[in-house]
Formats: C-alpha cells, structure tokens, sequence
C-alpha cells in the first residue's frame, strides 16, 4: 500500500485530498494527518482513515486530541517539533497543504527522507525556494506543483524542452475587487475581502486573491519551480478561472490549460503522477461556457505584482521577509487594525526597512537564517502597521 501524510489535512486543500484519498479505501496508508484548532475534524479523519499519527500544531491542545482519539489507536502528538517529527516518517507521498511560513519546516523534513512532495504550501518556495530545491535534489525527492496555474504549466511541459519555453502565462481571476472603483479598496471589509468569485479556499488565500498578493507569490513560486527568468512571467486576469495557466513556447504556440476551478484536478494529477486517473471533476461544456476573457493586470489596483517583481530583483532572503511581511500585514487586516489597502504598503515599508539592516537578505538561506528574517520582518511589520494606526 502506498503511504501517505497530509499537512494541513483539516484545511481546504487538505479536505480535498482527503476527499480523493477515501474514495479508494484499501489504496493507501495514511502515515500522519495534521490539522491546528480543528481538532474534531482531525480525530474524525484520522480515526476514518486508520492513520498512524495525528498531530496538532498547538501544544495546548493536545489534551482535547487524546480525548478525541481515545480507544481508536491513533497516536497524538502536538506542537512544532511534532510536525517535523512526523514529517520524518517513512511516506512515499507527502501534501504540504499547511497555510503560511509554517508549512515550511516540515516540507523539507519531508523531503531529506525522499519520496514526493507535493506542494500547495507556496510560502515554502516564495521563502526558502532554492533550499528547498536543493534538499530535493540531495535526497532524491520529487516536489510536485499543486498550486492550479503550476500544476497547469507542469502539465503543459509534459515532453517538452524547458529550453523551448518562451513565457509562461499564469491567470488570475482578480479576486472579489476586481471591478471595484479603486478609491473604494481603502474600505473594503473583511467579508468582503473573504468572498471568492470562482475558488472555494481558506480565508487567508481569499483575501490574498483579492490583494493579488497570491499572485505575486505565484509568480515568486513559478520562477523558483520551473527556473524561468522573471521577465518571461506574465500575469493575465481572466474572471472566468478556467485556463489556469498558458506556456508560450519559441515557435509561437502556446498551450493552455483548461478545466473547472476544483483543486482536487491539481491534487489528484500530483497524487497519481506519473499516471493519469480519473477524477470526480466537473467537466466544462464548452459551448454553453461561450467565451474566455482576458485583461492585462492594473498595477495600482494590485501593487503587490511589483512589490513580487521587486523582491525577484533583490533575490536572497528578500522572498522570505515579503512573505512574512503580508501574513502580518493580513493579520492587522483580519483583526481590523488596518487597511484593506494598507497592507501593500506595509509589506513594501517592511522590505525597505529590512533591506537596510545589513546581514538579513544576503544572509545564507538556511532554516536558521530564513525563520530569522522571517522574525525580522514580523515585528518590523507590526511596527509599521501600529506606526500608521498611532
Ligand atoms: P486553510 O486555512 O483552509 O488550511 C490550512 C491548514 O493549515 C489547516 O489544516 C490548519 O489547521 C493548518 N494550520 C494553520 N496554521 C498552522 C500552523 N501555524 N502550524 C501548522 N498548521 C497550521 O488553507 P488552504 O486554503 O487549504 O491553503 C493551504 C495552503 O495551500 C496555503 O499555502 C495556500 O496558499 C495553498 N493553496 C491553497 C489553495 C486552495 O484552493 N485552498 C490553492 C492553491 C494553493
Ligand atoms: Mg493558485
């Protein structure tokens, strides 16, 4: 049976790949299942699933999970180290499917010990890309893009010669202010910001959409995954989200690829890859569909797509300080503190204000170095942000 471990597995992307998991009982072994504050979600599928462990990020729960996974013979275990303990297990195929810089760790644990990883944790890229590479190379393991506009573009290479790539188009939907009057944003509300037109995601993804700080991270992430320069990305808003991603190639062709805007088509095509299986995903009536619309992305509506540009430029640990910068500035967001449209600027004080503090975007990528920054750039981001709310 094929092992496997889901991180984050109480999440949007991880109940999506629990969905594809248990419509085959008797296919897979589920190794470790980790989840957060969701603790019935997660004893539920873990005692569903027959897994070996089940781990909760917050140490203070860990109680409430042994209560939960009494007499099932479920393992518990809670907190940080937990995580990469379990990520240190045998598994032939792991989900990183934890939100933000924390999914970081255990990834590359994951990782040294082989096997695949297939990654919707894209704050693992954006922070530590070549760290992460670079352990994938060492230990023989295969990273896997599930993100939908790189598991598009994968696709789309499948028996081609990176060489013969052109560009590389990823699309954005333009999230829930796409067609807002710009002057409006500075009031846009945290309901609003978490309402997606086409993807039913977490929270926090949701309001990045709206931000485009997703984007810009996927465009950090498509530099990094596939080792294109920065100047052959583009980025294209197309409200439908039903080409996820096109690859322009020297002869002038371009693929693109199509399909509903369901997660579990880039999930499933990472957890059977190298094969293709069949998959519960709507498939698109084209005709009824009618057309496909495209715009060039305004970047004074969404400056986080230069703030990305800028950090690519920079290169270093500056991809780990923008990241930690927009969790933060999306918490003061989240808990009203600031600006629907305070959160660029925040994020662009922060990489200014770091960027002058020597020994911080030069440093060595290492784990070390990069949860330093990241710390770095945490307290330089509440500092701004209580700076312009003082
Ligand atoms: P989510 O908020 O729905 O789920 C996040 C998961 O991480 C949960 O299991 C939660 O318990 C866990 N978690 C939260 N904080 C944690 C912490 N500090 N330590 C350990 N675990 C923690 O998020 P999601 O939408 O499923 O997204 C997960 C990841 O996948 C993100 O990196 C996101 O950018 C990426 N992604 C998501 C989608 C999508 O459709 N949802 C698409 C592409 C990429
Ligand atoms: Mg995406």
């Amino acid at each position: 049976m094929r092992r496997i471990s889901i991180f984050g597995a109480t999440g949007s992307i991880g109940q999506n790949t629990i969905d594809l998991v248990a419509r085959v009982p008797g296919e897979y072994h589920v190794v470790a299942l980790t989840g957060a504050s969701n603790i019935a979600q997660l004893a539920a599928d873990a005692i569903r699933l027959n897994a070996e462990i089940a781990i909760t990020a917050h140490d203070h729960l860990l109680s409430d999970l042994r209560a939960a996974l009494a007499g099932s013979g479920v393992e518990a275990q809670a907190g940080s180290q937990a995580l990469i303990e379990a990520a240190a297990r045998p598994s032939d195929w792991t989900m990183s499917a934890i939100v933000g810089a924390a999914g970081l760790a255990p990834g590359l644990e994951a990782l040294k010990h082989g096997g695949i990883l297939a990654l919707a944790n894209k704050e693992s890229l954006v922070c530590a890309g070549a760290l992460m590479l670079e352990t994938a190379r060492a230990h023989q393991a295969r990273l896997l893009p599930v993100d939908s506009e790189h598991s598009a573009v994968f696709q789309a290479l499948v028996g081609e010669d990176i060489e013969s790539v052109e560009r590389v188009i990823i699309t954005a939907s333009g999230g829930a202010f796409r067609d807002w009057p710009i002057e409006d944003l500075a009031h846009a509300t945290l309901d609003e910001a978490s309402s997606h037109p086409n993807w039913d995601m977490g929270q926090r993804i949701t309001i990045d959409s709206a931000s485009m700080f997703n984007k810009a991270m996927e465009l950090i992430e498509t530099r990094e995954y596939f080792g294109v320069r920065p100047d052959q990305i583009e980025v294209l808003v197309h409200p439908e989200s039903l080409i996820h991603a096109m690859v322009g190639f020297v002869d002038g062709g371009l693929m693109a690829h199509v399909g509903p805007p369901d997660m579990r088509h880039a999930i499933g095509y990472a957890l059977h890859w190298p094969e293709r299986r069949g998959l519960p995903v709507e498939r698109l009536d084209l005709a009824g569909i009618g057309s496909f619309t495209f715009r060039a992305p305004c970047e004074t509506r969404w400056p986080a797509l230069r703030l990305a540009r800028e950090v690519m430029q920079t290169g270093g640990l500056a991809g780990a300080i923008f990241n930690a910068a927009k969790e933060t500035a999306l918490d003061e967001f989240i808990a009203a503190r600031i600006a629907f449209n305070e959160m660029a600027s925040i994020v662009e004080d922060v990489l200014d204000s770091v960027a002058g503090m020597p020994g911080h975007i030069d440093a060595a990528m290492t784990l070390d170095n990069v949860a330093q920054v990241d710390h770095v750039a945490r307290q330089e981001a509440h500092r701004v942000a209580k700076k312009r709310a003082g």
